[in-house]
């Protein structure tokens, strides 16, 4: 199977995480969250989760020092060999720059970033419903993908909490954050020439099959 090196870039909500998630699965490569990552530092209260947790919980950025340092390491990893799925990263225009210098140490480079458009208004939507389980990390919608059980993770049996920033006044504060921050990085990317976008409104199903297709066509 080829290689395949992605960035899935959007906003919030816009899905990144299912979709990374199923390309990842469908590839066979990691799907490198840095969200995730961030998150099981704080669970595990290590240093590095000390610091990142504060601006978390207030929908801002972790500095990027902290962030580019995590996503080197995790790409050294010998199970990168075969390709990644990176979501959540980059988010800024320095973190942007900082991969580009990785990747060129790796002597490797990104075959696309899939840019998922979203409006805010679904995004809202869809972050205030988000069900998360605390077990296997598996992401529920209380609408539009319910758990049989809506305190109890479908795969595992876990228990599904809110993301602390899945609160309403912080979600304004990250999709802030989105617009200032991370969008100015599409004109990057743009650039490049390495950016496709996609219809990020549509249901899961439906972006999944226009990716699918994408990547068919990057594939051969
Ligand atoms: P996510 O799960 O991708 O929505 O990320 C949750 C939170 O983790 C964000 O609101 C940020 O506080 C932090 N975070 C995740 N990825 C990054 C990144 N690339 N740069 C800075 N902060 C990040």
């Amino acid at each position: 199977m080829r290689v395949l090196r992605l960035v899935i870039f959007g906003s919030p909500g816009a899905g990144k995480g299912t979709q990374a998630g199923r390309i990842a699965g469908r590839f066979g490569v990691p799907h490198i969250a840095t969200g995730d990552l961030l998150r099981e530092a704080v669970a595990r209260g290590t240093e590095l989760g000390v610091k990142a947790r504060r601006y978390m919980e207030r929908g801002e950025l972790v500095p990027d020092e902290i962030v580019v340092g995590i996503v080197e390491e995790r790409l050294r990893r010998p199970d990168c060999k075969k390709g990644f799925v990176l979501d959540g990263f980059p988010r800024t225009l320095a973190q942007a720059k900082a991969l580009d210098e990785i990747l060129e140490k790796l002597e490797i480079k990104i075959d696309a970033v899939i840019n998922l458009e979203t409006s805010e208004e679904e995004i809202v939507k869809r972050l205030s419903n988000r069900r998360v389980c605390k077990f296997c990390g598996a992401v529920y919608h209380l609408i539009f993908n319910p758990p049989k059980n809506s305190e109890r993770c479908d795969r595992c049996g876990g228990e599904l909490y809110q993301r602390e920033d899945d609160r309403e006044e912080v979600i304004k504060r990250r999709l802030q954050v989105y617009r200032m921050q991370t969008r100015p990085i599409i004109e990057y990317y743009q650039e490049r020439g390495v950016l496709i976008t996609v219809d990020g409104n549509r249901s899961i199903e439906e972006v999944s099959k226009s990716i699918g297709k994408l990547l068919e066509k990057l594939c051969t």
